[in-house]
């Protein structure tokens, strides 16, 4: 039997882990990869920005005490009633366990989506999208068809937008750098309301519009994706676009097996917690992160963000120190400081408080959050060591 179990090694259970080693208190961390990937970074990986290898972090690199244990294993699911759980490389008993297991993509049961469409939620998946790009340019170049010039992304998130930005940037320069001409470049974007970025204000969404619009890009507003076909999303409205490159963002779900084991879910498979993180009816069992479903004080459900999990994942750390102590748990609140959305390696979009910031100064802050980030995860070192190789120095 462990002590403290944490299930993922994302932004929300590294945080928690991080906490405990740092006060010496004994956890296995199980997670698929032996590394920790930076997801709010991998359209940066779909772009060919730098070696997809900066992306990730090793796991054995951040710890410090001999009591934290890394179990590389795929978890398959939960005995909550035996505290047990089910790994590829056999089952894992807890007395505390923490549910930091992340999204994935939900294809919310579309036609097509699951078969012919591309996801960017882990960095195998960002590395897959960017060799097929480039085997589409090949095909191009050996053709001439432009469907392989052609790439729609569905979805005005987040996710969608980041990836639409730097591809707009890099795709080209790409195409500059074979001697093709841009003629037959199609970018479109299909979002299913009237403006993008839901997360940020309307005068910044405005502003990411015009200059996606700028570079290309097609707004395909106000239209619902009904299926994907081969090469083609089929709209709601009856409307087909053909493309090459077909990418889904359009919302992301927890893991299924969540709601098997008998835990509280939403539509999302998303955990109830109550005020200290812990699953309702289960005080043993914590979820933090993208797969937990907080509602704070004004009854605001939070959103599955990089931010919200690492204070979840730090909070929940600090109150298990607390507790180690003999000292009672705090309540989590949320604390929002702002959002970037880069739009390619130059320009972004900030929302921090009632400032906004535009164009490189986004940027800047986008970077300053990396660093504090790059800091948290292993101090200097870490941080030189990686913007080393960002900066390709
Ligand atoms: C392209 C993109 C851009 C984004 N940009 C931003 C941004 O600018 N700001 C922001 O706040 N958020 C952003 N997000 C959202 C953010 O990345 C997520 O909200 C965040 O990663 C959630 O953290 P987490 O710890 O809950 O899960 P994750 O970071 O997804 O970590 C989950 C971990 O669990 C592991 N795991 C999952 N299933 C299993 C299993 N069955 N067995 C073993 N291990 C498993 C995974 O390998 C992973 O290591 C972005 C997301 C994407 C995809």
């Amino acid at each position: 039997m462990n002590g403290i179990v944490i299930l993922g090694a994302g932004y929300a259970g590294l945080a928690a882990a991080l906490e405990l080693d740092r006060h010496g208190i004994p956890f296995t961390l199980v997670n698929r990869e032996p590394y920790h990937t930076f997801k709010t970074l991998l359209h940066e990986v779909a772009g060919a920005r730098h070696d997809p290898h900066t992306y990730a972090l090793s796991l054995e690199d951040l710890f410090r005490n001999q009591t934290s244990r890394v179990l590389v294993a795929e978890v398959k699911g939960l005995r909550l009633s035996d505290k047990l759980v089910e790994t590829h490389r056999g089952p894992v008993g807890y007395e505390s366990l923490i549910i930091a297991l992340g999204s994935r993509t939900s294809t919310f049961g579309l036609p097509g989506i699951a078969d012919y469409t591309f996801r960017l939620d882990s960095l195998r998946s960002a590395m897959e999208l960017h060799h097929h790009l480039e085997r589409e340019l090949e095909l191009y170049e050996q053709s001439g068809d432009p469907v392989h010039l052609r790439v729609l992304i569905a979805g005005g998130g987040l996710t969608g937008v980041e990836l639409m930005g730097e591809w707009a940037d890099w795709l080209p320069k790409r195409l500059h750098e074979k001697g093709l001409s841009l003629k037959d470049l199609y970018l479109g974007l299909i979002h299913a309301h009237s403006e993008i970025l839901p997360d940020v204000d309307h005068q910044l969404r405005a502003i990411a519009e015009q200059k996606l619009i700028e570079r290309g890009v097609e707004l395909i507003l106000n239209e619902r994706v009904a299926g994907a076909e081969p090469r083609a999303y089929v709209l709601a409205s009856g409307r087909r676009i053909e493309a090459g490159t077909l990418v889904w963002t359009g919302g992301v779900e927890a893991p299924a097996f969540l709601k098997e084991a008998g835990l509280s879910v939403d539509a999302r498979n998303r955990v109830d917690v109550d005020e200290f993180l812990a699953a309702k009816g289960f005080p043993d069992v914590y979820v933090i992160g993208d797969c937990a479903r907080f509602t704070d004080a004004e009854g605001r459900v939070l959103p599955p963000t990089g931010q919200v999990a690492e204070q979840m994942g730090h909070h929940l750390g600090a109150n298990l120190v607390r507790l180690a102590n003999r000292h009672s748990p705090l309540p989590f609140q949320y604390r929002d400081h702002g959002m970037v959305a880069s739009l390619g390696p130059r320009f972004g979009v900030a929302e921090i408080g009632r400032h906004h910031a535009t164009g490189a100064t986004a940027l800047v802050l986008k970077d300053g959050s990396k660093l504090k980030y790059l800091m948290h995860l292993g101090g200097p070192v870490t941080v030189l060591k990686k913007y080393r190789q960002w900066l390709e120095i």
